[in-house]
């Protein structure tokens, strides 16, 4: 099925989360073709869990610790998101890479953590500006997978791949670039797991996608489906988005 993921980042208070929910919800009750999930900051998944228990909407993290308990003030765990049926978690995001200074490391024992514990992580990947102009890009993308990999033997996987300079620019990637970063993905996962199981794994776009772009993006760039910040905020352009994704059909 197509997934598509709405990463609010650090926006909207919980009466916010609540009012979109109760328009949400009800439009999007008869959409069984397609995965929607929202990522909301982490203290309102507690109320986002009560609202959309036994509905087709579902959530995700943006962010985890790798341990599950101990002197880590400030963290939490995925023991933690499970209280909230968290299914996804994003983990590597680029604002966590640039402004928490998270390393590829940080990433992989993120991404077993998550594994161990039933929850799909949705793995950032992608290049900056300059390295896609020192023609750095497929040289990045490799590096990210291979090292966010690492011990890593569960398809249970998602990798989103967000080019730095497309995210909150409104610039989204030319059709040639995602197509070109999917296929250097691809070969990566299937040098890591065999070409079957690699070909389970749902690679996902992000940066900038919004209602004007989302379908070419589905029709003609070999993706299973998008991970949105900006254009998921408000619930109308969230649905509008949602809606184009399940016409589209799987
Ligand atoms: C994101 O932050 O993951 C993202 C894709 O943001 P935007 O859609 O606003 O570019």
């Amino acid at each position: 099925m197509k997934i598509i993921i709405g990463n609010w980042k650090l926006n909207h208070t919980k009466k916010d989360m609540l009012d979109f929910l109760g328009e949400f919800l009800p439009q999007i009750q008869n959409i069984n073709n397609i995965h929607i999930a929202i990522a909301p900051v982490a203290t309102l998944l507690d109320a986002a869990y009560s609202k959309i228990q036994g509905k087709n909407l579902f959530l995700a993290a943006q962010n985890v610790f790798y341990e599950d308990l101990g002197a880590f003030t400030g963290e939490y765990s995925c023991k933690n998101l499970l209280d909230f049926g968290v299914t996804y978690c994003l983990i590597g995001h680029s604002e966590r890479r640039q402004l928490f200074h998270e390393s590829d490391e940080d990433v992989n024992k993120k991404v077993l953590a998550c594994l161990s514990n039933n929850i799909t992580p949705v793995i950032c990947i992608g290049e900056s500006f300059q390295d896609r102009n020192l023609g750095k890009t497929s040289e990045i993308l490799s590096k990210q997978c291979a090292n966010a990999l690492k011990n890593v033997n569960s398809p249970n996987i998602v990798i989103a791949y967000e080019p730095i300079w497309a995210i909150g620019s409104g610039e989204v990637a030319s059709e040639d670039k995602i197509l070109d970063a999917m296929a250097i993905i691809r070969q990566n996962l299937s040098k890591i797991f065999t070409k079957e199981v690699s070909k389970k794994i749902r690679l996902l776009y992000g940066g900038s996608v919004n209602n004007q772009n989302i379908k070419d993006l589905m029709l003609k760039c070999d993706i299973d489906g998008v991970l949105v910040g900006g254009a998921s905020l408000q619930v109308a352009s969230f649905f509008n988005m949602v809606k184009t994704m399940s016409l589209l059909g799987v």
